[in-house]
């Protein structure tokens, strides 16, 4: 092959790459893939220095942008990301936030407009595979912000025509009940977030299973470098056992293939090396 394979995330808000594919980020880059990681906002709607949360006295949209897109530069080094893209739209805020309302907030923002900026990037990188959220934001999620990358990455690759694979994110449904079970035993505190019982993925639609196992570390670094979202990060409060068990693998449903690949796999590049 003569050409470098590559991987693209998109994600919504700096921290988002973490989670659900900072392993795959690391382990492809250390097997020669490029990566490129497309952020679509500056997580203006974060928590500020000291907690302060958006809306209340003393939030600075600006500042807590900057100080997040300090923090997402540093996670991209952990991760050993080759390439960081950001798409500059403002954070629209959870669904229900005063945020919402912003006519810059990217969830306003008309999809086409966003994904011909994206559809720039799919030609200039031309990524083999192209991983983004499910139409739910993430196996339930339902951010806007993570509900408009959906949109925007579904559409930037029809547009273009350019990834022989597309994925979304996974979150298995089995475990899940089990780990939240768990970390509430242990007194995890986990913010705004309630899971709901169908939380996460169905495990019959989830195609790609993927072992970062060795990449924990890495991902744990890269969580702790969102070091000002931190009270909202509860896997960075989770027992290390735990985490473990959790970060040691990541899971997609493969939506699209153009290549010959097995209905199960354990890799995303299947079928293209
Ligand atoms: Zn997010």
């Amino acid at each position: 092959m003569d050409r470098q394979l590559t991987l693209m995330a998109v994600h919504a808000h700096p921290d988002d790459e973490v989670i659900s594919t900072g392993g795959i980020l690391a382990r492809y880059s250390d097997e020669g893939i490029r990566t490129v990681l497309v952020t679509c906002t500056n997580g203006e709607q974060g928590d500020g220095p000291g907690g302060v949360k958006p809306g209340d006295p003393g939030h600075d949209d600006e500042a807590v942008a900057r100080q997040r897109l300090e923090e997402l530069r540093e996670s991209v080094a952990h991760l050993g990301i080759d390439h960081l893209e950001l798409l500059g739209y403002r954070d629209s805020g959870m669904d229900g936030w005063e945020g919402n309302e912003h006519g810059a907030a990217f969830a306003n923002v008309p999809v086409e407009t966003a994904a011909a900026k994206l559809v720039a990037l799919m030609e200039h990188y031309r990524p083999d595979v192209v991983v983004t959220y499910d139409e739910t934001g993430g196996g339930g999620y339902g951010h806007p912000d993570h509900v408009q990358a959906h949109r925007v990455a579904v559409a930037a690759a029809e547009a273009s025509g350019i990834p022989a694979k597309f994925y979304y994110t996974a979150i298995p449904r089995s475990g899940v009940k089990q780990m939240f079970e768990g970390m509430r035993a242990s007194g995890v505190d986990f913010g705004d977030f309630e899971p709901s019982d169908d939380f996460g993925t169905p495990d019959e639609l989830v195609t790609s299973m993927i072992d970062v196992s060795p990449y924990v570390e890495r991902k744990l670094k890269a969580l702790q470098a969102h070091e000002s979202q931190g009270e909202n990060i509860f896997l960075l409060r989770m027992p290390e056992e735990a985490q473990h068990q959790v970060f040691s693998h990541e899971a997609f449903i493969r939506v699209s293939c153009r290549v010959e690949a097995p209905d199960h796999e354990d890799d995303l590049f299947a079928g293209l090396r």
